[in-house]
């Protein structure tokens, strides 16, 4: 593949791939081209250069000790949950809470606010299109509260079908927790419309940004979400590290999530009495590393622009949805128009098993991904088994768009055609 200098929306494109060293190594004797954003993007040298910088010169464990490595460790961990607060523009970083990732954010709002306050008849609102860390814990909290699941339909298009909107939210509701972008179908949900609906009947309102924040800019103001979970593995931060933000009024109300070292204030042999939020909810020496890597990563992001990355995400997206429809027999999911979806682009072709699309990608150096996508109730309203879904991030060209159409092409002629042989 020819390098052409390619500058979209304010990124320039080209400069942005040297910084990953990734994107410079072969596959199967091809050049990389990675199109699997949506599952974990790649990480600039200067996350990998913070983590082994970290380690290097300041590794101590944080918030307990008396000695200058443990100082410096604490409050490189510290800036980092700050950096996190003004990125979503939380009013402060005690609305910080540091998880492992999108999942154990979902888990612990579950946990420790659903799990002690419903009860039979309340209602849990989520959305056909959820991933299943986004499902499975309310599965967990309604066959242990008695609470009743219910869900927001989609249109054809692969967006919400809101049409019953005030039934579906109504005086039982207590909790919606829906993605703002669909790890599949790219949709972009309209989660402010949703949390104020939901307000009006008094339910709290969670937010799945594991796929929005990190491709535009998030205010959690501007939605008024109660909670809101990304990882930061998908937004150019090391993987372990993920986000809670939590309302703080909210936070302050509920239990711990687990119990052990650094949440505690008091401890006798019988009882406890909790430390502060966020470090209620932060058992044990946390993923250090981890949240200095997502601090710098946040910074990086900044230097480009979060309205930049929208920007291209849109650009690329809108580029690819025209390519990939001149490749006959190929389907897309999702919504047409880039302005309401991110760049998460599933397809099937006619007659080709999405693994071996993926496969026969791969020989050719192209990440794509195969599958359910954590998503195995969408895949059975879509009536298939799985998708082929392409996915793109800020360091993805347009000549990685003609890579995966050519690809795509020759996934055809290889297993296109196939004769059944002539009857005996
Ligand atoms: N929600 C959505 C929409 C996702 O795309 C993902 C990751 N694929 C998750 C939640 C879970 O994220 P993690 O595995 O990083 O916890």
């Amino acid at each position: 593949m020819q390098e052409t200098q390619e500058v979209s929306s304010g990124l320039d494109v080209t400069a942005i791939r040297r910084d990953f060293p990734i994107l410079e190594r072969l596959v199967r004797g091809k050049r990389l081209v990675y199109l699997d954003n949506a599952a974990t993007s790649q990480k600039p040298q200067v996350v990998i250069d913070s983590l082994s910088h970290y380690y290097q010169y300041y590794n101590a464990n944080v918030h307990r000790g008396v000695h200058t490595l443990s100082d410096e460790a604490t409050d490189g961990f510290e800036q980092a949950r700050t950096k996190v607060a003004r990125f979503i523009k939380a009013k402060s970083s005690r609305g910080v809470v540091f998880v492992r990732g999108a999942t154990e954010g979902l888990n612990l709002v579950a946990s420790s606010w659903a799990r002690k306050r419903l009860k039979p008849g309340d209602e849990i609102l989520l959305s056909r299109m959820e991933h299943h860390s986004n499902l499975i814990p309310w599965q967990l909290v309604a066959k242990e509260t008695g609470a009743k699941l219910r869900f927001i339909y989609l249109n054809v298009d692969g967006s919400m079908n809101l049409t019953n909107i005030d039934a579906l939210i109504n005086e039982r509701t207590k909790l919606v927790a829906v993605s703002h972008m669909s790890n599949v179908l790219g949709t972009i949900n309209p989660v402010k419309q949703l949390a104020a609906l939901a307000h009006a009947k008094g339910a709290v309102m969670v937010v799945d940004g594991a796929q929005s924040v990190p491709q535009m800019p998030v205010d959690v103001n501007e939605l008024d979400c109660d909670f809101l979970v990304f990882s930061g593995h998908k937004m150019l931060g090391p993987t372990g590290i993920g986000v809670l933000y939590g309302r703080e009024a909210l936070l302050e109300e509920m239990e711990p999530y687990q119990g052990g070292g650094s949440m505690i204030a008091d401890v006798s042999c019988e009882t406890a009495t909790w430390n502060e939020i966020p470090y209620k909810f932060e058992a044990g020496t946390p993923d250090v590393a981890g949240a200095i890597g997502l601090g710098t990563a946040i910074d990086y992001l900044q230097r480009l622009g979060m309205a930049n990355v929208r920007q291209h995400e849109l650009e690329i997206t809108s580029y690819a949805l025209d390519a990939l429809s001149t490749v006959k027999d190929l389907m897309i999911f999702g919504p047409n128009d880039p302005e309401n979806r991110g760049g998460v682009i599933s397809f099937n072709i006619f007659d080709i098993h999405p693994h071996d699309v993926g496969t026969i990608l791969d020989q050719q150096g192209i990440a794509i991904r195969a599958g359910h996508h954590c998503c195995q109730p969408l895949m059975n309203w879509l009536e298939v088994p799985g998708t082929a879904r392409a996915s793109f991030y800020v360091y993805n060209a347009r000549d990685e768009v003609d890579a995966l159409v050519a690809g795509l092409e020759k996934a055809k002629q290889i297993m296109g055609g196939f004769s059944l042989g002539r009857s005996l």
